[in-house]
């Protein structure tokens, strides 16, 4: 059976002497890896539509339960290669990809997901000294998975904690507890350690960024230390996702 879809090229995988292997996610079909048969040849009819991140109209064949589609055809509606140039940023966009890799089960329709990548790709592209869209898409992506970490409540008794903060000098804030996801006061983790301090400053950020669109991103500039503390919550929580789901 022949069918058509857009996908994003999320990683590639060199199978035997010429072939590829390509996981893309795509808007019919979520995460999929197809088979490219010789698109490391010279002149091959792929050229290079198969490199990450390259955006594409895709045919593929193959049953309904075959475990490996082939690939016809890839006509690239953008390339993205602007993305790949500054190694830095890359490397900070393979992060992205590889929570698609990573959360996503195979060949589950999830459209969310899809367009949530495309469009912050194509903002990264018009837009690419912003540092925040990488972050805000871990925090969309997470809220969309269901495993948003909650920072403004408790997370034992789920008090308030921008409450507490009312008074407080920037160096109060909260204490994250990477292995429940969530800022727990200081009444409920007396049996608790391995925690990220986080500033009052960087929860409302956080609280702000939630509310925020995609659209709205290129009109906040936010300061490195904001972007490096929630950065790192983020990353941590994703770390023990990771490990523990
Ligand atoms: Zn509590």
């Amino acid at each position: 059976m022949l069918k058509r879809t857009e996908g994003i090229v999320l990683k590639n995988f060199p199978f035997g002497e010429a072939d590829l292997i390509v996981t893309y996610l795509t808007r019919d079909s979520g995460v999929l890896k197809v088979f490219a048969k010789s698109p490391r040849k010279i002149k091959s009819r792929f050229g290079s539509s198969l490199e990450p991140l390259t955006y594409s109209a895709i045919s593929f064949i193959g049953k309904e339960d075959a475990n490996l589609p082939k690939l016809t055809q890839s006509d690239i509606l953008r390339p993205f290669h602007t993305l790949r140039e500054n190694y830095l940023r890359f490397v900070d966009i393979s992060d992205m990809l590889q929570l698609n890799i990573k959360f996503l089960p195979e060949r589950e329709r999830h459209t969310e997901f899809f367009n949530l990548l495309l469009s912050t790709l194509f903002k990264i592209e018009s837009d690419s000294s912003n540092m925040l869209y990488t972050l805000y898409y871990r925090i969309k992506f997470l809220e969309i998975a269901g495993y948003l970490p909650s920072l403004n409540i408790c997370g034992r008794c789920g008090k308030r904690i921008d409450g507490n903060l009312k008074n407080s000098t920037p160096e109060n804030g909260g204490n994250f507890y990477i292995a429940h996801g969530a800022i727990i006061c200081e009444k409920c983790s007396t049996d608790l350690n391995d925690f990220i301090r986080v500033s009052t400053a960087a929860l409302k950020f956080y609280m702000s960024l939630v509310k925020w669109q995609l659209s709205n991103i290129s009109r906040i500039n936010a300061p490195d230390y904001l972007l490096s503390e929630i950065g790192n919550v983020i990353n941590s929580h994703i770390k023990w996702l990771t490990e523990h789901r």
